[in-house]
């Protein structure tokens, strides 16, 4: 195993640095021109306010362009160039023939306004994937409005908050478990409940008598994933949903990462409530980089008309259609219909695979996960915390603590000299549970040799930090950017994110200079 691997460095400027006018000489606009469109009466009818004479947007010529974009992906790194086994976030392979269907003229040359005559085919699209979704889950009725994974929970959040107070309760608290996703809390905190922390026992899963203790009338629900973020599936279940339901609290299911249970068992049918799933980490859309994502809402009969639009009905005299929404519905979340292109390939992925495919592809997404941990589990320093006998589901906790007590070398510097030979770092520091963790989700889309060269590549790593530890917490040295100041590098202060924060910035800098 050699880290023969190497990213590309260019000194690439930015695309306004590269910019001067009139580099391009294509002019988009004469199609239109020739076209019968009344450009006058579209100027028009937007508001002079928003109305601008220069939109400041760099012109650079198409080779300039192309160049410039191909060189910052060669300083990229993505599952098209490698494994990227990022815990609790599903990086896995998305098939390029799903995208395909995507980019159908019939499904991208259409606008979200036009009569809905003319778009059944896009509802039937969203008809249908709601139906699968709903079969899959175990829910009764799917929203397509939420735009991520967080965005859906804070739609079921304030599904929580409405059911209650339909009955004229004014709940305050939502609790989740110590192990959460961070935007679990977050979702809830932003809809403006109170967060109670529920903690793990001794094998990492929710301490049933702990949260009987917490239960009161002044909790609205509980937010949970099973699998739980340490890769354990919560087999105390039955008796958590009638604890929560015992009080009238709702079960919240995190539905992220499906990868562990599609097609083989349903939070539907383990008593959660609500459930929201992302479409871009299960069902075939990349995940990162921005977007576009869909977390889909989905709910059980009892709580439909709390959903927010849009939802699409059937009937045989008027086809496919938006419901307008009951009385009670949260209301709109998002402009629109939600990320339809999105829909689109989970669709296509869904009817590709067919339910065995589906339960397949759990399965093997859990074999490999068992498998890596399996070979990780004899090297010296890994410690699997909590009952390291019990399988994991589709991702897998270790802890680098003893290794940090041997040799100094911490789970950051394992992920930072894992770049090196060409794999991207795993989740780590998370959950929070864990000391020095080091979480790993390899997914079904890899192939074993892959996954037995990162085995291998540990191993070597974690050889390297008990014989030469120095050479670990300089890394990484083979990529386009070396060690970042992780402090620096999140410090909205110093991050700059957009071109008008850069001039601006090197603006106030030179005019320090000169006084
Ligand atoms: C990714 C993830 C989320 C959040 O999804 P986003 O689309 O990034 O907002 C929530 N919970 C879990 C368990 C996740 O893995």
């Amino acid at each position: 195993m050699s880290e023969d691997y190497r990213q590309a460095r260019w000194p690439e400027p930015l695309l306004f640095e590269i910019a001067r006018s009139n580099a391009s000489k294509y002019k988009a606009v004469t199609w239109h021109d020739e076209m019968s469109y009344d450009r006058e009466s579209i100027i028009e009818s937007i508001p002079k306010s928003l109305l601008r004479e220069n939109l400041n947007l760099p012109e650079v010529s198409e080779i300039e362009v192309i160049r410039h974009f191909t060189r910052l992906s060669q300083m990229n790194y993505s599952v098209s160039t490698g494994f990227y086994p990022l815990g609790s976030c599903t990086m896995k392979y998305n098939p390029v023939g799903n995208e395909e269907v995507a980019m159908m003229d019939e499904l991208i040359n259409i606008h979200p306004l036009q009569d809905v005559s003319t778009v059944q085919g896009c509802l039937e699209i969203l008809y249908r994937l709601e139906k699968l979704l709903c079969t899959v889950t175990g829910m009764d009725r799917f929203s397509f409005a939420p735009a991520a994974g967080a965005h859906g929970e804070f739609a079921g959040c304030l599904i929580m908050r409405k059911y209650h107070l339909v009955k004229g309760e004014n709940r305050k608290v939502i609790i989740v478990p110590d192990s959460a996703h961070g935007t679990n809390p977050a979702s809830a905190s932003m809809a403006g409940f109170e967060i109670e922390e529920v903690q793990s026992d001794n094998k990492g899963m929710v301490n049933v008598e702990k949260l009987k203790e917490m239960m009161g009338e002044d909790v609205a629900g509980l937010m949970l994933t099973n699998p739980n973020t340490i890769g354990l599936f919560e087999n105390r279940i039955k008796e958590i949903v009638e604890i929560i339901h015992s009080y009238d609290g709702l079960l919240y299911y995190d539905g992220a990462n499906l990868n562990a249970i599609a097609g083989i068992v349903r939070p539907g049918d383990m008593g959660f409530d609500i459930v929201h799933l992302n479409l871009h980490k299960t069902f075939s859309t990349p995940h990162g980089g921005g977007g576009p994502g869909s977390g889909p809402i989905g709910v059980k009969k009892r709580l439909e008309k709390f959903l927010p639009p849009p939802l699409i009905a059937f009937s045989p005299e008027r086809g496919y259609y938006f419901e307008e929404p009951d009385k009670k519905s949260i209301g709109r979340i998002k402009a629109f219909h939600g990320n339809f292109l999105v829909c689109v390939k989970a669709y296509a992925y869904l009817l590709r695979l067919g339910w065995q495919g589906l339960r397949e592809a759990s399965e093997i997404s859990v074999l490999a996960s068992n498998y890596l941990l399996s070979k990780l589990k004899s090297m010296e320093g890994v410690i699997v915390p909590f009952d390291p006998e019990l399988p994991r589901k589709h991702e897998f906790v270790v802890s680098f603590k003893k290794l940090l007590k041997d040799t100094g070398v911490s789970t950051i510097d394992i992920a930072k000299r894992l770049l090196d030979y060409g794999f991207h770092a795993p989740t780590i520091y998370f959950p929070l549970i864990v000391e020095e963790a080091f979480m790993v989700e390899p997914t079904e889309t890899e192939p074993k040799r892959e996954l037995d060269r990162y085995a291998e590549t540990l191993r070597q790593i974690i050889k390297e930090a008990y014989t030469a530890p120095e050479n670990i917490k300089k890394a990484p040295t083979n990529m386009s950017v070396n060690r970042v100041d992780e402090v620096k590098a999140n410090h909205p202060r110093t991050i700059t994110l957009s071109w008008k924060i850069y001039t601006k910035r090197i603006k106030s800098k030179e005019e320090g200079e000169e006084k």
